[in-house]
């Protein structure tokens, strides 16, 4: 657990160095000594839950759980059929492949972490602490749809991407003469690998998002596409995968995935990334100062600014824009 803590301090620090001093976090004042080191801190959260959930609360319940799902389901013809037409055509069986059905509870995890978390925080009097002030609350009407269309892409349109994606894999792995890795059991963990690998994740979905985002902004995606994800001008954290299926499968859901694909890491590491993505991604959408939200607050609010999700891109093709940084650089 030592060299996990290590391991998330020093990609706190990497991930966020592109964007220090862009953020401000309510509860830390001025002159604190903490001043400089806050915009650590959502990242910091997001990666120490991303380890303690994955690997002392999912993987441990998966392991109970699965078994016993698996006899539950027994003799069930239609759910045998489905998992032989994976098998068959995409080389993953859900019975086997515990590397791709953790990594899917990881991603489902981080999300409803981060909205509870969030639906919480909504309840109470704290919007002072919220970007967008008091604009940033949802009806229950409003909530409920955002919790159903965000999970029916997660939990269905999503496989239309994973499964052609586990494919790639698959060949990727004959290529290389390895065989596909079907749990964390079969091959060692490696904390420097681990580091080395969630940087390439990082870069991965901050160059991949970026281009999809900004092409979604092109007025004929934008108005078939991508106008349903900017409904909401001032989100809450339940609304991050509000969007049409053909933007969360290709924009959000590929760019996450294809990270562990291009680095082929460890299990462990794949399930702390999606953990860790989409409880950030929620995080950005939930318009507190703390989750980080300020950012992709202005992206929904003002269209031109803050497409990315790491900083960089934004930071390289100078549409990042955050007020306070603004108003210090002139
Ligand atoms: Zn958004
Ligand atoms: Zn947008």
């Amino acid at each position: 657990m030592s060299s996990s803590s290590f391991c998330l301090l020093l990609w706190g620090v990497a991930y966020q160095s592109t964007r220090a001093s862009s953020i401000s976090v309510a509860f830390i004042p001025e002159a604190s000594p903490m001043k400089d080191f806050r915009f650590v801190v959502f990242p910091l959260i997001s990666a120490v839950a991303a380890v303690v959930c994955t690997q002392n609360v999912l993987i441990p319940f998966y392991l109970r759980a699965f078994p016993s799902f698996v006899e539950s389901v027994k003799g069930a013809e239609a759910v045998q059929r489905l998992a032989n037409y994976t098998t068959t055509n995409f080389h993953y069986d859900p019975w086997t492949n515990h590397t791709i059905n953790i990594c899917f509870l990881s991603a489902f995890a981080g999300y409803w972490s981060m909205s509870i978390i969030s639906t919480i925080l909504d309840i109470l009097p704290l919007r002072q602490y919220k970007t967008q002030g008091s604009r940033s609350y949802f009806t229950v009407a409003e909530w409920l749809e955002a919790v159903l269309l965000s999970n029916v892409n997660l939990l269905f349109f999503s496989w239309f991407v994973t499964l052609p994606l586990v494919y790639v894999w698959y060949h990727v792995q004959e290529y290389r003469e390895s065989k596909m890795i079907q749990s964390h059991t079969q091959v060692t963990f490696d904390v420097w690998k681990a580091i080395v690998d969630t940087g390439i994740h990082v870069v991965v979905v901050d160059v991949w998002f970026y281009a999809t985002h900004r092409l979604l902004h092109h007025p004929l995606l934008y108005k078939y596409v991508h106008k349903l994800h900017h409904r909401f001008k001032a989100p809450t954290a339940v609304a991050c995968m509000y969007a049409n299926p053909i933007e969360f499968t290709i924009g959000n859901h590929l760019g996450v995935a294809l990270g562990p694909v291009v680095s082929n890491c460890h299990p462990y590491t794949a399930y702390f990334w999606f953990f860790l993505s989409l409880f950030n991604t929620a995080g950005c959408h939930s318009g507190y100062y703390i989750f980080d939200a300020e950012a992709h607050d202005i992206h929904h609010e003002k269209f031109r600014f803050n497409y990315g999700v790491g900083g960089i891109m934004d930071y390289l093709f100078g549409t990042y824009y955050v007020p306070q940084i603004s108003k210090k650089n002139k």
